[in-house]
């Protein structure tokens, strides 16, 4: 059965990308659930991961946890935050491309 979410999302994001295409920051995977990484600093399995942060320079959704580890996790050791960033870049296969195999419907337009 189709399951279907609504998210909000910034009016000024990236479409999704094709599957396996790179990933542009669109955000709508972290929005929709945290991945591994982000369920732990997130203390849940589904809703807008906490990790996920908004750019208004770049126009896009980046991963908190690659960009400032130190926001998620405070206790770390500022030696330990590079070994973080290669944790978490790692386990959200950073730099693969898009793997989030979802279809997206944009909300109708609203009538003015
Ligand atoms: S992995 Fe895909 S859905 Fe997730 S932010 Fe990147 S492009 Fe968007
Ligand atoms: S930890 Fe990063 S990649 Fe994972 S869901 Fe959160 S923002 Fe997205």
């Amino acid at each position: 059965m189709v399951e279907h979410r609504i998210i909000h999302i910034q009016a000024e994001a990236p479409a999704k990308p094709e599957l396996g295409a790179p990933c542009n920051g669109c955000g709508v995977c972290c929005l929709l659930e945290p991945c591994p990484v982000g369920m732990l600093v997130s203390r849940r399995r589904r809703g807008t991961c906490r990790a996920l942060l908004w750019s208004d320079e770049q126009a896009r959704y980046l991963c908190g946890m690659v960009i400032a580890p130190q926001q998620f996790l405070p206790w770390l050791a500022p030696l330990l935050q590079p070994l973080a960033v290669r944790w978490a870049r790692r386990l959200i296969s950073a730099g693969k491309g898009c793997d989030a195999e979802l279809q997206i419907q944009q909300p109708p337009a609203s009538a003015d």
